[in-house]
């Protein structure tokens, strides 16, 4: 019998992170419970598409039992990436071959529910903070003033994590760059020029310190990022509600001002792709902030942080990806290991952390050179990552 079926383990938030980390444990036979800010699984909109890589997310969901399921739900078409100039010339038009499935999208919804299947997540458990050390472990504490003793607490809870001060003094910095999302329904039948724009996969539109990029989803939804470089006093610093901090703020409900101050930063630009903000209904700012590349705490016993709690960084294409291997490799090294929790954790961390600092630079980089003031430096990052 494992040494873990003595362990108490609770994992908080029910993100791709601490879902894929609940869902290998429970292949497992161990419980976990899993402690959600969220009232419900649907409580906000799920956001957009992710791809998933064949060595980071795929590799999880194959940890998971899961890998043939995705793969029924995946779009392998939506990899399609077609790049324009301000002008709307196209300067590349990526499609995928038949066979190619290193980087399929998947809606996060689909995400979430193939993940959630039978776990019992404990919704609108609010943690206010993580406390190591007291008495008899780790004793957690919710905004409604209850407090849970555990084992094992692992943060899964995203960029404004309440369970990292536990081990970090660090908070995410701003990286100088903002998006703001809007979407589009039924594009096809609605927009078909700008769904035709679109594509199976994604059109993104590179200018000097801007950018626009448009991703399709399953069912004719299309969401599009308007990204530019402004300073952050432009804006006010996150709400200290983490329901707004985390996941973007809406922009309110004055629509029309919002859309004609975005068309007017992106003046002289293309009509088809001025036409994705256009038609585009509400508006979410999402400034982008980051933790250092190459974050690391001292190992404190019976906590640790997987995904973006323990190295948020700018979205391309890797956070989720990085964030479900993690949970499902910590799951996978406390089920099968046979020595003590806290060395299979610390351990875990070490290898997560040199990871991690890897693509927390590449992105970092990437980052740099897509909305930058040379459109050149943007074309060849598509260049050196897309398979030829
Ligand atoms: C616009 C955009 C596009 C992106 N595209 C991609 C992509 O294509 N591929 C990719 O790999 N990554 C992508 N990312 C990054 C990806 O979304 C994140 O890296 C990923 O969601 C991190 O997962 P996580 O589980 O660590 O955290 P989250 O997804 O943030 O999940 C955290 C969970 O914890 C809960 N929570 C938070 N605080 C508390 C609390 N105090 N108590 C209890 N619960 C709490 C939250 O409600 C949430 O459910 C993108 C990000 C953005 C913003």
């Amino acid at each position: 019998m494992s040494v873990l079926t003595r362990h108490r383990i609770a994992v908080v938030g029910s993100g791709p992170a601490g879902l894929t980390f609940a869902r290998v444990l429970h292949r497992h036979g161990h419980p976990v419970t899993v402690l959600e800010r969220d009232p419900a699984p649907d409580a906000r909109p799920p956001g957009g598409t992710l791809d998933l890589h064949e060595g980071l997310g795929q590799l999880a969901l194959d940890k998971a039992g899961l890998l043939d399921r995705f793969r029924a739900l995946a779009r392998p078409e939506g990899q399609a990436m077609r790049i324009l100039d301000v002008d709307g010339t196209v300067l590349r038009d990526w499609r995928p071959g038949p066979d190619e499935r290193a980087n399929p999208e998947i809606d996060r919804g689909q995400l979430r529910d193939l993940l959630l299947g039978p776990l019992d997540v404990r919704w609108a458990r609010h943690v206010t903070r993580v406390e190591p050390g007291a008495g008899d472990g780790v004793r957690v504490h919710f905004a409604d003033g209850r407090q849970e003793t555990y084992d094992l607490v692992v943060g899964a809870d995203g960029a404004w994590s309440r369970t990292r001060p536990a081990l970090s003094p660090v908070t995410p910095r701003y990286t100088g760059v903002t998006l703001v999302e809007t979407s589009l329904d039924d594009v096809d039948t609605r927009h078909p020029d700008l769904a035709r724009l679109v594509g199976d996969g994604s059109v993104a539109v590179y200018g000097v310190n801007r950018a626009i990029v448009a991703q399709r989803g399953s069912g004719g939804h299309v969401k599009v990022y308007a990204q530019f470089r402004a300073p952050l006093d432009r804006h006010p610093e996150p709400d200290p509600d983490p329901l707004l901090t985390d996941t973007g703020t809406d922009v309110g409900p004055d629509i029309d001002t919002v859309r004609t101050a975005l068309l007017s930063m992106f003046d002289g630009w293309a009509v088809p792709v001025l036409e994705l903000l256009r038609h585009g209904t509400a508006f979410v700012r999402r400034p982008l902030y980051v933790l250092p590349v190459g974050h690391t705490w001292t190992h404190v016993r019976g906590v640790t942080l997987l995904g973006d709690a323990a190295h948020l960084m700018p979205p391309l294409g890797a956070g989720a990806n990085l964030a479900m291997l993690e949970g499902a490799e910590l799951a996978e090294a406390l089920a099968t290991g046979s020595g003590e929790p806290d060395d299979t954790v610390r351990a875990f961390e070490e290898r997560m952390w040199a990871r991690a600092a890897r693509w927390a630079g590449i992105t970092a980089a990437g980052l740099e050179r897509l909305v930058s003031p040379d459109p050149a430096a943007a074309l060849a990052v598509f260049d050196e990552v897309q398979p030829s």
